[in-house]
């Protein structure tokens, strides 16, 4: 009988299923230099007792639970070195899953178990491991700082590449959000994944929204489940069964997904899982920030009543059309609108009344102009209209158009019908190579204009070179 002999360090290890003799042997072996935990069936090892082992020995029979095992060794953080002995299929099921699984042959051989427990290999597994975590937590902090820096969707992509792949190393990475313009925003498959694929994949994810839930990663096996006969024989050469998808949500609600397909034999263990969940979160965060700042923007930028842009943005965007047409020599012509008498229509009908007459207003302005034309709300009752690449005599045809088109107006509202008219004074810019007037200039000049046409008697339109002429 052998000399329980010392080992360098003490190890734990965990004896599952072995027979009293085998127990025998490891205390007759190595005595007090291992901590010797037994449980009698893989049923009732936990996923605490191997993260505590250095060494698990696992005498399996032929009935044994691989599934269960499988499902706690994902679930591992700290690395053990696991060997299994007796029945043989076990083992081979799990191997591919777990590099640092061996097999002994019966009977053990105790030198090379001393081997092993002595060896630097389980030291250095950690380490790897530790190395790992490191490479992630690195990465996932790096992602996190240029995430929350990202002001548009447009600087989604950016942010994430190359962290997020490299950090996952995942043979598949892809960022979906069905509901979106552009429902793919980062994808990354160094396999090849084609187009076709990752568009079919999309598909699914769009057709499965009804059955998710925020707070739940789909596995692609279940959601194939719910729509078996739709699988095309063609489409299971995908093996979606791998996929893993992880919704990505605003407060209760599926915006989008990042889905994965984990390389083979790669470990997706709980602290791979953590990482990912953690992501999904930030991102659910950054999707969030930037629906409430472009809420923000659009509030900055917009008249709250009428929906047209408000006095600043206006003043600005016109500005800048005024720059770039001067480069360009195209001309810009402002018109001047305001409603008439409107005092009197607030003070028959009510404010309110006045409000919806604004309303419909601004809105039959907005039709009456191109898409480019800049259509905003100068003041209360008063609008202002860029029209781009026009002169003053086509302003002029917009605003005869308009003025009728208002004047036909009939404003419902309370049981009343109510009529408005506007008077508009027009002034354009042509560039003719001499200094080109500022916006505050051109601007007067249409206000000008709209005063000569409220004091020829409201509801006509005045251009600017017209009372010039009559003054000279
Ligand atoms: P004129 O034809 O000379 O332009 O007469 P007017 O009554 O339209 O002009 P005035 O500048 O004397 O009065 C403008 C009126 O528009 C007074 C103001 O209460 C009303 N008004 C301004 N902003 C709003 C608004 O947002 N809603 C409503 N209902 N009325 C407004
Ligand atoms: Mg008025
Ligand atoms: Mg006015």
């Amino acid at each position: 009988m052998p000399a329980a002999r010392k080992l360098r360090r003490t190890r734990r290890v965990l004896l599952v299923g072995a027979d009293a003799q085998l127990v025998t042997q490891f205390k007759e072996n190595f005595g007090r230099a291992v901590a010797l935990w037994v449980v009698g069936s893989e049923d009732s090892v936990t996923r605490e007792m191997l993260n505590v082992a250095d060494i698990v020995v696992v005498a399996a029979r032929p009935e044994f639970s691989t599934e269960r095992f499988r499902n706690l060794l994902l679930r591992i953080t700290t690395p053990a070195v696991i060997l299994f002995t007796g029945a043989r299929e076990p083992y081979e099921l799990l191997r591919r899953d777990f590099p640092l699984i061996r097999y002994l042959e019966t009977p053990v051989d105790f030198s090379y178990l001393r081997g092993v427990l002595d060896s630097s290999e389980l030291d250095r597994a950690r380490l790897q491991q530790l190395g790992r975590e490191h490479h992630r937590l690195t990465t996932l902090y790096q992602l996190s700082s240029s995430l929350l820096r990202v002001s548009g969707p447009d600087q989604l992509e950016a942010a994430l590449d190359p962290g997020l792949p490299k950090m996952l190393e995942t043979s598949l990475t892809l960022l979906t959000f069905p509901g979106w313009k552009n429902p793919v925003l980062f994808q990354h498959s160094p396999g090849g994944m084609s187009s076709r694929r990752v568009a079919m994949l999309s598909a699914h994810l769009r057709d499965a929204w009804d059955v998710l839930r925020p707070d739940l990663p789909i596995a692609w096996d279940w959601l194939l489940e719910l729509e078996q006969g739709e699988v095309r024989a063609e489409d299971r050469n995908l093996k979606p069964w791998s996929f893993m998808s992880v919704p990505i949500s605003r407060g209760s609600e599926v915006q989008g997904f990042l889905t994965l397909l984990p390389k083979a034999g790669q470990h997706v263990d709980e602290m791979f899982l953590q990482t990912v969940f953690v992501l999904t979160d930030l991102l659910g965060v950054v999707i969030q920030n930037l629906d409430l700042r472009a809420e923000l923007e659009e509030r900055a930028n917009v008249d709250g009543l009428t929906g047209l842009l408000n006095r600043m943005r206006l003043l600005d965007l016109l500005e800048g059309e005024l720059k770039r047409l001067r480069r360009s020599n195209v001309p810009l012509c402002l018109v001047m609108v305001d409603a008439d008498h409107f005092k009197r229509i607030n003070d028959t009908h009510g404010h309110q009344a006045g409000d919806e007459v604004l309303r419909q207003v601004a809105q039959l302005l907005r039709q009456s102009s191109r898409e480019l034309d800049l259509v905003g709300r100068f003041g209360g009752e008063e609008f202002l209209v860029g029209l781009i690449e026009s002169d003053e005599s086509g302003g002029r045809i917009w605003a005869e158009r308009a003025r009728e088109r208002l004047d036909d107006l009939r404003v419902k509202y309370d049981e009343e019908i109510i009529q408005i008219t506007c008077s508009f004074g027009v002034a354009a810019y042509v560039p003719d190579g001499q200094t080109p007037p500022g916006l505050d200039e051109l601007i007067a000049k249409a206000d000008r204009a709209l005063y000569e046409a409220k004091r020829l008697g409201r509801n006509q339109v005045v251009t600017y070179s017209s009372i010039d002429q009559d003054e000279s």
